[in-house]
């Protein structure tokens, strides 16, 4: 049983655990998110500032709140954990 929601892939695909407990299947919209926010996290600042604003002029400031919203999830837990 996962937490997938709208993707027809998570009886056959992996399963992967998001930074929100969730279990959802590797190819959920919602790891792709994860996965995005995990590699913007690793960029310098000034990078991921560019990226950040890269994003917002394709696909609105919506997305990429949503997006800031899993870095921070992200950030957080990764302090937690040391
Ligand atoms: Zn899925």
């Amino acid at each position: 049983m996962t937490d997938c929601l709208g993707c027809q892939s998570c009886e056959d695909g992996p399963i992967v655990t998001l930074i929100s407990g969730a279990q959802v299947c590797n190819l959920c919209p919602a790891w792709r998110v994860e996965c995005e926010a995990r590699e913007l996290l690793d960029m310098p600042l000034e990078a991921r500032r560019a990226a950040l604003a890269d994003r917002e002029s394709k696909r609105g400031v919506k997305s990429v709140n949503a997006l800031k919203d899993v870095m921070k999830a992200v950030f957080e837990a990764r302090r937690a954990n040391g």
